[in-house]
């Protein structure tokens, strides 16, 4: 039999229960905080990517589902939210819009990296972007609502993690000082990284490459914190202090890079304690000079995506499930296989107050009452040819065995007034 393809998934069940549950919290979040839904397309020209994610990334060099389509141009299955999402910011002139633009998604990405526990090639991301505003409260905005989602969700073993990358005139610095650190060790490094060197240096200090990260440990590399201008200082300091009013906890991590070139200033990434190696739950930054790059208004912003499988991933490791699945309220079964259409039509009548299903073949008492217990309903509706002729239904609740005949608004208004609702 032909299978999803590696690192893709079909997600049903208590694996789209764990979705549903993560989405829906951010959801309540998101929107309580004035944010509205956006869903951008799957796939954008790969310049969208190529000059917002930057051309020297792992992202962009070795991951990106590129294709040419019918009329030569090419065209990249997005591998994060927030070009694609600063794009439509400029294409539909939300500059002039009540700023700053609050705005959310929920959908997948595509990225193509060696499958293994907690990293796919499709997967999935609610992300956050809020755009037009250069106020360090944006940014402790953002970090808050994404520290509050996971809190809300049950997690406690979360760490978050906070730094800066700087803005660009401290990332040249640090550049400079790590072209200089690290070029007497050239051919210590990776072929990627030797060619990052020249390009981007920074990018070496994400790079997945044991020996690249042994050498940087043994060179005891600086972190970009100590680079930051007085400007970007200021801005981080203004961050850290409203976050410590907000009561968010988090740790200072002079470390943080980003694998994405657009981010400046700002950074972040949530981590949890029990996911081992792919311990990411998500990250954000502000990225202002992104906008420019894809050829848009300028336009500040601050953001954050997180993987949805990685935090339940994390829900798991820690125990909370999410609700359980809608049960069956009742299901009906028609005493002779001619009554199948006036089961289907008794159905219709409780649809969408109840979650109703049918029998497509006739069913004795008996059998009709099992069935209905297989499949979790609570009660069985009973439909021979006298309840059609007029009507109604015997409907049995299957844990006391009381029965009524009744009208299906009859139905709705019995079931419901249980608490099924
Ligand atoms: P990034 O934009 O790379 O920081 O990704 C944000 C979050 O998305 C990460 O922290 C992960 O939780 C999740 N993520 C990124 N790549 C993958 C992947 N290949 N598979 C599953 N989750 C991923």
């Amino acid at each position: 039999m032909t299978k999803a393809v590696k690192g893709t998934h079909d997600l049903f069940g208590e694996a789209l229960r764990y979705q549903q549950a993560i989405v829906g919290t951010a959801r309540s979040w998101l929107e309580a905080a004035g944010a509205s839904e956006i869903a951008t397309p799957i796939f954008e020209k790969t310049e969208v990517f190529e000059r917002g994610v930057g051309a020297s990334t792992d992202i962009v060099q070795k991951e990106m589902f590129t294709f040419t389509d019918r009329g030569g141009r090419s065209l990249t299955l997005r591998p994060e939210g927030t070009a694609g999402v600063v794009r439509a910011y400029g294409e539909h002139g939300m500059k002039v819009w009540p700023q700053p633009v609050k705005l959310w998604y929920a959908g997948p990405m595509f990225r193509a990296e060696r499958p293994q526990k907690g990293r796919q090639r499709q997967f999935h991301q609610v992300g956050y972007e809020v755009l037009g505003s250069t106020h360090p409260a944006s940014d402790a905005e953002a970090v808050s609502l994404s520290y509050f989602i996971l809190r809300d969700l049950g997690l406690t073993r979360t760490r978050l993690k906070l730094g800066s990358v700087g803005d660009a005139e401290s990332r040249q610095r640090y550049n400079q000082y790590l072209r200089e650190l690290l070029t007497p060790y050239e051919s210590e490094l990776s072929a990627d990284s030797q060619r990052r060197l020249q390009t981007n240096p920074m990018r070496i200090l994400d790079s997945k490459s044991d020996t690249d990260q042994g050498l940087l440990k043994r060179l005891g590399v600086r972190p970009m914190l100590d680079f930051l201008g007085p400007a970007a200082r200021e801005h981080f300091d203004a961050v850290r202090k409203i976050l410590d009013e907000l009561g968010v906890e988090y740790e200072i991590d002079p470390t943080i890079v980003r694998g994405l070139d657009y981010y400046a200033r700002t950074s972040w990434e949530i981590h949890h304690d029990m996911l081992g190696a792919q311990s990411a739950l998500g990250g954000g930054g502000r990225y202002d000079g992104l906008s420019e790059l894809i050829g848009g208004p300028p336009s500040p912003g601050v953001g954050w995506a997180m993987g949805i499988e990685r935090v339940a991933l994390a829900m798991q490791a820690e125990g909370v499930s999410p609700a359980p699945g809608k049960r069956l309220d009742i299901y009906i079964a028609p005493l002779d296989a001619s009554l199948v259409p006036a089961a289907l039509k008794a159905a219709t009548e409780l649809w969408p107050r109840l979650r109703a299903e049918y029998s497509l073949s006739a069913r004795k008492p008996g059998k009709a009452i099992r069935e209905a217990e297989k499949r979790g309903a609570a009660y069985v509706g009973l439909l021979g040819p006298d309840e059609a002729a007029s009507g109604v239904i015997t409907v049995k609740k299957l844990d006391t065995a009381e029965q009524r005949t009744l009208t299906p608004a009859e139905v709705v208004a019995w079931l419901t007034e249980g608490g099924l609702e």
